[in-house]
């Protein structure tokens, strides 16, 4: 079983780090596990062959989903969108912009279909 030697290399080319500032090592990796954009280059970039991507995943799995996930996933459910379209065509109104359009009910039954 490959172990970790705290080298940072993983977190010196995750995404995930990067949108979420400055870090250090694999532990950090995993406080971001529901910012993972699947990328694998940590799997690339670990000189010890550690599957950071993996037990990233298998971690997410454990978790409960954060509540911003939580309601971007309803939103998707209720309009086919993740941001709040009410919100969001009230911001666009003010900048003098024309409302979000929603997506045909046909599509939206096929995005939430199971
Ligand atoms: S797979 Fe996830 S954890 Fe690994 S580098 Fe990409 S975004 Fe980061
Ligand atoms: S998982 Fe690999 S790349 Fe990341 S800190 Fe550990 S040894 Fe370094």
């Amino acid at each position: 079983m490959p172990e970790c030697t705290g080298c940072c290399r993983c977190s010196g080319v995750c995404i995930a780090v990067r949108l979420g500032g400055a870090d250090l090592g694999p532990v950090h990796l995993r406080q971001r596990i529901f910012a993972c954009a699947g990328c694998w280059r940590c799997l690339r970039a670990c000189p010890e062959g550690v599957d950071v991507y993996s037990e990233s995943m298998r971690t997410r799995r454990e978790r409960e989903l954060p509540e911003s996930y939580r309601r971007a996933l309803e939103n998707i459910r209720a309009t086919g969108i993740a941001l709040p379209v009410r919100e969001l065509n009230a911001l666009r109104e003010m900048h003098g912009l024309p409302p979000v359009r929603l997506p045909a009910k046909a599509v939206l039954r096929a995005l939430t279909s199971e």
